[in-house]
């Protein structure tokens, strides 16, 4: 077994040395073992590091920052061109976070939340962009992550104890750790249809949007999805195209953004009082700093809920999420919480039948993911926007020149796809992860997503995930749960370095506990009520169930210290000595 000397120098517990090349190709200098990941795609240098982040969204950006700043050698790999996770990818028309950007933003450096300024209470894509390329200039991060690059496959080489990381450029990273930042919406799905490649028009899909602007006026454009992103398209688009063709499968339950100007006081303000804020957020089940009501529904009376609900209408966002405590266990208010919600789109759409199409039925409200929108309702009141309800007239193909529905077909310009994501899963089973003993990821997430903590997968030492599945990932806010993950990851490496360890990984039995916890909390809520993302509903043939941590993200948060406190209850080390005389 190998006891070349590169794997003393490059261990993490001496993190200064420089990094070394290897060519493939070439005759080895440090006696080290080739392995079968290497040789397959050894066609470039390898490369030594002691962390491989993949991923420049929120987690992959601080990860990078981080470990960096640990005194570890780490490169980041982004598929997409440039900073931004899901955001670089989402540039359809009215793209917008639809969490208040003081709230969706890193507080992880008094400098940047000083330094930057938000201009609108909910940013636009745009802003998000430049608030990505901001941090990363301001934390001089582009140096250490290479775009364009998808990683297509890592392998566990046992031996040696480190991750053998595979690009589709051909490049080989090894890496003492692997951290998986690829987040939980970066796989984007077509709608399940035949025919899409023979359409002639543009087709333009939500979450690969072209850079360069697309123009609708005069043309015919269809949507098909009526989710976060097809609201968004269906509000902007509605206002320029010719006509416009809205397929709306299921529909969704969304509520007024009222979206405005940040007022610079008001900023001045939250600035000074950032810190105490953000304590708050990081203490509370959802990560954000959105007032979560203890009240019941049915605790005040009837003209109270009504006015309750009226005010967390005008007051716009998720405010009505927030105003009671039991809207997501207690099915009855949750009814009446969803009648008002219709009530509100027969108040705004003025076609009866229109309006009755719109409005959700058959799930309770919140089980899907809220939307917000500025005027989605509104949008169905032009003469030139249409419904098209496929609950009773459903697609049968997509043509050369359109839609074609049981009752025939529509002819379009473009189509546009808002379809939605292999969510949770997708990104880390879009590539091979081959664990100890040969053992895939895939195999190992056959019936579902599992790990321990939501970080850690038994059989997959020193391989962390960010946001990902079993944690609260979708429920919380993302730049928190992902400083929170970053940091928890950081702690363990500066635990193994410390104390000389070469891998860690948790046990079979941890990893169960921590599913059954998991399953125990997610019976006690509607989420699994509804056919989305969350439950994987929406891809045909994936397991079926929620697996997100629904205990809130303040539990969340003690669950994971608390293993920590415990003596890392729950993971098996491997030391440093061993792993070398192996
Ligand atoms: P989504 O919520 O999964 O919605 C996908 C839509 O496509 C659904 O309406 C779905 O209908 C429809 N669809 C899929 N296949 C179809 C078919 N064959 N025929 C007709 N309709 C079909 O996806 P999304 O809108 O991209 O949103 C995903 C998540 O991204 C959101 O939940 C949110 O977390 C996030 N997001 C956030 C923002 C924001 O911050 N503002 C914006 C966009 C997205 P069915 O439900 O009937 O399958």
């Amino acid at each position: 077994m190998n006891t070349g000397p590169s794997y003393a120098n490059s261990s993490p517990s001496n993190p200064t040395l420089g990094e070394q090349r290897v060519t493939g190709d070439s005759p080895r200098t440090d006696a080290r073992p080739d392995t079968a990941a290497a040789r397959d795609a050894g066609r470039g240098a390898i490369r030594r590091l002691d962390v491989v982040v993949v991923g420049a969204g929120f987690g992959g950006l601080y990860a990078v920052y981080k470990y960096r700043e640990m005194g570890l050698r780490v490169l980041g790999l982004e598929m997409g061109g440039d900073f931004g996770g899901v955001w670089y990818w989402n540039r359809y028309p009215g793209a917008r976070v639809d969490l208040p950007s003081l709230d969706y933003s890193y507080a992880f450096s008094p400098e940047i939340e000083q330094e930057w300024t938000w201009s609108e209470q909910f940013a636009a894509q745009p802003e998000l962009l430049e608030y990505f390329a901001f941090v990363a200039k301001r934390l001089d991060l582009r140096k250490d992550f290479q775009f364009n690059t998808r990683v297509n496959g890592a392998t566990w080489d046992e031996q040696r104890a480190l991750w053998v990381v595979t690009t589709d450029r051909g490049e080989v990273f090894e890496a003492t750790y692997c951290v998986m930042a690829t987040g939980p919406l970066s796989v984007p799905k077509d709608p399940e249809i035949p025919g899409i490649e023979r359409f002639k028009g543009q087709l333009l899909r939500a979450a690969r949007w072209p850079h360069e602007p697309v123009s609708f006026e005069n043309r015919r454009v269809g949507v098909i999805g009526t989710g976060s992103s097809g609201i968004q398209i269906v509000q902007e688009v509605g206002k320029q195209a010719g006509e416009l063709f809205v397929y709306q499968r299921t529909p969704s339950f969304t509520m007024p953004m009222r979206n405005e100007p940040l007022e610079p006081d008001y900023v001045e303000e939250i600035k000074r009082h950032y810190a105490g804020m953000r304590e708050i957020a990081r203490n509370s089940p959802i990560g954000g700093m959105r007032p979560q009501s203890s009240r019941a529904f049915f605790s005040v009376t009837p003209s109270q809920r009504r006015q309750l609900m009226e005010d967390a209408w005008n007051a716009g966002g998720l405010v009505l999420l927030g105003t009671f405590a039991d809207l997501l266990v207690n099915e009855e208010a949750n009814a009446q919480v969803a009648d008002f919600v219709r009530g509100k789109i027969s108040e705004v759409v003025k076609d009866p039948e229109t309006a009755e199409k719109l409005k959700p039925r058959g799930y309770p409200i919140f089980a899907r993911r809220p939307c917000l929108d500025t005027g989605y309702y509104e949008t169905f009141n032009k003469p030139n926007v249409h419904l098209m309800d496929c609950l009773t007239d459903p697609i049968v193909e997509i043509t050369e020149t359109g839609v074609r529905t049981q009752a025939g077909e529509t002819a379009l310009d473009a189509l546009i796809f808002a379809a939605g994501y292999d969510a949770l899963t997708g990104a880390m089973l879009a590539f091979d992860v081959v664990g100890r003993n040969g053992r895939t990821l895939k195999e190992h997430w056959k019936r579902g997503a599992r790990s321990y903590l939501g970080h850690m997968m038994e059989g997959f030492p020193n391989l962390f995930l960010t946001t990902g599945p079993n944690g609260p990932a979708a429920l919380a806010n993302i730049p928190r749960l992902s400083e929170h993950d970053v940091d928890w990851i950081a702690g363990l490496i500066t635990h193994m370095r410390d104390n000389g360890l070469a891998a860690v990984e948790p046990t079979r039995q941890a990893e169960d506990e921590w599913m059954e916890l998991v399953h125990m909390y997610s019976q006690r809520t509607l989420l699994s009520k509804a056919n989305t993302w969350y439950v994987n509903a929406n891809i045909e043939g994936k397991p079926r169930g929620l697996t997100l941590f629904t205990g809130g993200f303040q539990k969340y948060r003690e669950l994971c210290e608390s293993a920590v406190r415990d003596g890392h209850r729950g993971f098996v080390f491997e030391p440093l000595q061993r792993a070398l005389a192996a």
